[in-house]
């Protein structure tokens, strides 16, 4: 035995741990997952440094590894040919062998070729950080015998090696697709795990990023909290980041009684953005009014399947689905006519041929039907529609 730098108490262990993992969900987050994978932040070169640095002591991750399975994963999301779908896997398979899925697909030449463009290629990538994977970790648990001892570093160093593949590799690719509540109807089943992503860096807002995977910041509601932005801002104001994209943000205009060009720009650039507002403000509302007026158990209990059928219509119905939609909507013909509105409002921004002029046309003639049905809450989501712009957010502000 010898003499450590420190003799860490028991509670300095997890303290350590704690900040010294925290560092590594952080760099996961914003240097591999928004700065390489997607791009939506750039990164100053020392900054850059630090965290490959960091990445390859504490995970030996291979960057180029990493964001191509992650960039295969958005493209075939769900399908047998994500790596780690817990839909096409089972949440089990994901959860506790999600590392070794991760190994599986990183290993594939295939997949590194088609994508894993852009990561970086200079010197101590190829002759380092490439070449010798595993000499990071060992020169991490000398650097941790060396401080803390042979016990205490030990058992840092093993909580600092199993931190990514249980939080990153289980639980986001995992509960991520599982558990959770969903901000927007993405063609997958991504979920958000929690409203605050402070533990795994903000990823647990996991529907929030595959609904705009290009965007830096990873909450959209005022209430959720993502940390990895917080540190995004903080570099920013030290002018050693700036943003590339962000979520565009729909605004309302008011006064504005009318469809015009602008209307129609900020409905198909947040289309998932406002069929969100859709469902909670006139489904929810009228599905409220109606379970209220419900003279039987039975009547309400079939409202309530069918708002939960009219919230998973869209965007990928399948035919079991809309056959129980319809039976469920008998029980109020209210609530049938706001599906058969949602259905309208669906088909005009999935017809691609209109012109921006017809689209105004059609977007105005859905506010007059709507306006016309004699259900406020529509009536009032009409209102709503016609003052949506896109809020006008620099880049880099
Ligand atoms: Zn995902
Ligand atoms: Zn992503």
């Amino acid at each position: 035995m010898f003499d450590s730098f420190f003799q860490p108490t028991w509670l300095d262990v997890c303290l350590i741990a704690l900040l010294l993992t925290h560092i590594t969900i952080v760099s996961v987050t914003i240097f591999l997952h928004r700065h390489q994978a997607h791009r939506s932040v750039e990164l100053h070169g020392l900054i850059s440094h630090f965290f490959r640095l960091w990445l390859w002591l504490t995970t030996a991750t291979v960057t180029r590894e990493w964001v191509a399975v992650h960039r295969k994963h958005h493209a075939r999301v769900e399908t047998s040919e994500d790596p780690h779908s817990p839909q096409a896997n089972g949440i089990f398979r994901v959860l506790f062998l999600g590392a070794w899925l991760y190994r599986l697909e990183a290993c594939k030449s295939e997949t590194l070729a088609q994508f894993g463009h852009g990561t970086p290629k200079d010197w101590i990538e190829e002759n380092i950080y490439t070449r010798f994977t595993l000499l990071g970790p060992v020169l991490m648990l000398v650097a941790n015998v060396t401080f803390f001892g042979t016990t205490k570093g030990l058992i840092i160093w093993s909580i600092q090696i199993l931190w990514i593949p249980l939080w990153a590799a289980g639980v986001i690719n995992g509960v991520g697709h599982f558990l959770g509540y969903r901000n927007f109807q993405t063609l997958d089943a991504s979920r958000n795990i929690l409203p605050w992503g402070i533990l795994i860096g903000g990823e647990e807002l996991h529907n929030n990023h595959h609904a705009y995977a290009s965007s830096a910041k990873l909450s959209v509601r005022p209430w959720e909290f993502d940390i990895g932005w917080f540190y995004i801002s903080i570099l920013r104001i030290l002018r050693l980041a700036t943003v590339n994209r962000m979520v565009p943000q729909l605004v309302q205009r008011t006064e504005h009684q009318y469809c015009d060009a602008d209307t129609v720009k900020a409905i198909i650039n947040n289309k998932i953005q406002v069929m969100a507002d859709f469902l909670k403000l006139v489904v929810d509302g009228v599905y409220r009014e109606e379970v209220g007026n419900a003279a039987t158990n039975k009547v309400r209990k079939r409202l309530k399947h069918a708002r939960e059928l009219l919230h998973r219509e869209w965007p990928t119905p399948d035919a079991d689905l809309l056959l129980n939609l319809e039976k469920q909507l008998e029980a109020s013909p209210k609530l049938n006519e706001v599906y058969s509105m949602k259905l309208r409002l669906q088909e005009i921004w999935s017809n691609n041929q209109s012109s921006g002029e017809s689209m105004i046309d059609r977007l105005e003639e859905w506010c007059t039907h709507a306006e016309e049905s004699g259900i406020q809450l529509l009536q009032e989501f009409a209102s709503r529609l016609k003052g949506y712009r896109l809020a006008n957010v620099p880049a880099n502000s």
